[in-house]
């Protein structure tokens, strides 16, 4: 057996080391992976001080280490190639702390994004970040990939509700940043290299979240309109009514609802004629008045002519019947090879690009379609393209006229996914060279032997 792996069981014992039928089990926890895991081990610290002392050890060695979450990642950031180690962040999963008063919790890195949401809700409190992998996705995962989800156009990214990171460097070295506080200007804020750098930069193992108060009430509703004019106009004017108390505004095209809605497992709350359905959220504080209030503004919209058609959510059932669409991918993804896409774009932008995007797909597949739906609150949609073929020639054509046209519009390849090796050879579309060339020296200064995550973003 390799020294290395001898040293790494004597630090963590034999249950921190995986080795095996143990890797290559894992294989199928991977979002996106081929099926396959060819790391050489799965490494499985308890503690930061493990995670520095297995960093010193594979830059000793120039041994390349891939950190590893939830697996739920979409752009196959946390794959390991052949012959790469594995850093499972699975056994540091506490939730340390939640001080009530300051609005804050320290967790560990591998603790699920629901064990936050469930620890804040115990404390009466709220941990806003929210997405479809919440039972797997670990905030070290979220944090890592600045992950977005449902409620960004309230309470922002994972950014936006991070106070501190503690990490470990390529070297070993422990950056313990576990800022407590909002408001911090002495001098870098240096947990801004960790958020979003997809592991390439260091290894998360702790952080301090921010919580905010848990809302008294919530109002749902689905609306359709006639045009995307009209939805402009409806975000400004619901966002503006609602008092910056809207906490989703999920936009689903007509293509996405019909294909849901004829589904039996699903009921369509209206027609299935309108181009557009929107999916309105609102949180707020008042249990008693917020419904009355959600509904006023709702009907003042449509008094403006803005809607054409609306339903409200009157109970639990009725809320989660309409979320329910919304998340239905799986429809899309089980009825054979679909191709996901995640990008940004202006929302003035955003139905010209769609269209393009569409018209260039069929122009070469008159049967395929790209399903259109996303956070458009935050410009950011989302495309399920069947082609009905999903070989890696089709996948690459599909992805050369979803992110080409982006570029007239200065659109982003990665709203909230990140990039991964997924989006690698895109990059260049939504940075310049100067950008990218200092995302390269950041990442020689930090981890000169390319030892973290490597491959991964862009190739140094
Ligand atoms: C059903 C479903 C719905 C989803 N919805 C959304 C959504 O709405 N919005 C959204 O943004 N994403 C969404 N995602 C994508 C995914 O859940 C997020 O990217 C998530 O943040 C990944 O967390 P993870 O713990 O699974 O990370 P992993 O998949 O394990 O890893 C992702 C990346 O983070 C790195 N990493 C993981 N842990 C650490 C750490 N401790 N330190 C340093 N680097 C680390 C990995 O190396 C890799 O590059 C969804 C995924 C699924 C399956």
């Amino acid at each position: 057996m390799d020294n290395l792996i001898e040293q790494f069981q004597a630090l963590l014992g034999p249950s921190g080391v995986l080795l095996g039928d143990d890797v290559t089990s894992r294989a199928a926890a991977v979002f996106g992976g081929d099926g396959s895991n060819p790391a050489s081990a799965i490494l499985r610290p308890r503690t930061t001080e493990d995670v520095s002392q297995i960093m010193k050890l594979c830059s000793a060695a120039g041994r390349r280490i891939v950190p590893w979450g939830g697996g739920t990642g979409l752009v196959k950031g946390q794959i390991a190639h052949d012959g790469e180690l594995q850093l499972s962040l699975e056994l540091m999963n506490r939730v340390e702390n939640v001080d009530s008063q300051a609005r804050t919790a320290v967790v560990q890195a591998g603790v699920t994004l629901q064990g936050v949401q469930e620890a804040a809700d115990g404390a009466d409190l709220f941990f806003p970040l929210d997405l479809g992998g919440r039972g797997t996705a670990t905030i070290g995962g979220n944090i890592s990939t600045n992950a977005g989800g449902n409620r960004v156009v309230r309470y922002g990214m994972a950014r936006d509700n991070v106070l501190g990171i503690e990490a470990v460097l390529a070297d070993g070295t422990i950056i313990s940043s576990l800022n407590q506080m909002i408001k911090n200007n002495a001098g870098y804020d240096l947990k801004q290299i960790f958020i979003g750098t997809e592991g390439t930069l260091g290894v998360i193992t702790r952080a301090v979240v921010r919580l905010r108060e848990k809302p008294r009430s919530e109002c749902t509703a689905m609306v359709a309109l006639a045009s995307f004019d009209n939805l402009i106009a409806f975000l400004k004017e619901i966002d503006g009514r609602l008092g910056g108390t809207l906490s989703a505004f999920e936009v689903l095209w007509n293509n996405y609802y019909t294909t849901v809605t004829n589904e039996d497992a699903y009921r369509a709350p209206m027609p299935q004629d309108y181009p557009y359905y929107i999916l309105v959220e609102a949180l707020g504080g008042d249990a008693n008045d917020d419904q009355d209030r959600f509904e006023r503004a709702l009907m003042a919209t449509m008094e403006d002519g803005l809607l054409a058609d609306a339903v409200i959510a009157k109970s639990d059932s009725e809320r989660a019947d309409l979320w329910a669409l919304r998340d239905a991918v799986m429809v899309f993804i089980e009825a054979g090879p679909c191709f996901s896409f995640d990008v940004s774009l202006r929302i003035t932008d955003m139905e010209e690009y769609s269209n393009q995007v569409k018209t260039e797909i069929q122009a070469i597949w008159p049967e395929g379609n790209a399903y259109t739906f996303g956070h458009i609150g935050d410009g950011n949609v989302h495309f399920l393209v069947s082609v009905g073929d999903g070989s890696d020639d089709a996948h690459h054509k599909v992805e050369e006229i979803v992110y080409k046209n982006l570029t007239k519009y200065h659109g982003s390849v990665s709203a909230e996914h990140g990039v991964g090796i997924e989006k690698k050879p895109w990059l260049y579309i939504s940075r310049s060279e100067e950008e990218v060339a200092l995302m390269r020296r950041l990442k020689r200064a930090m981890d000169p032997d390319g030892i973290l995550n490597p491959g991964k973003i862009f190739d140094v």
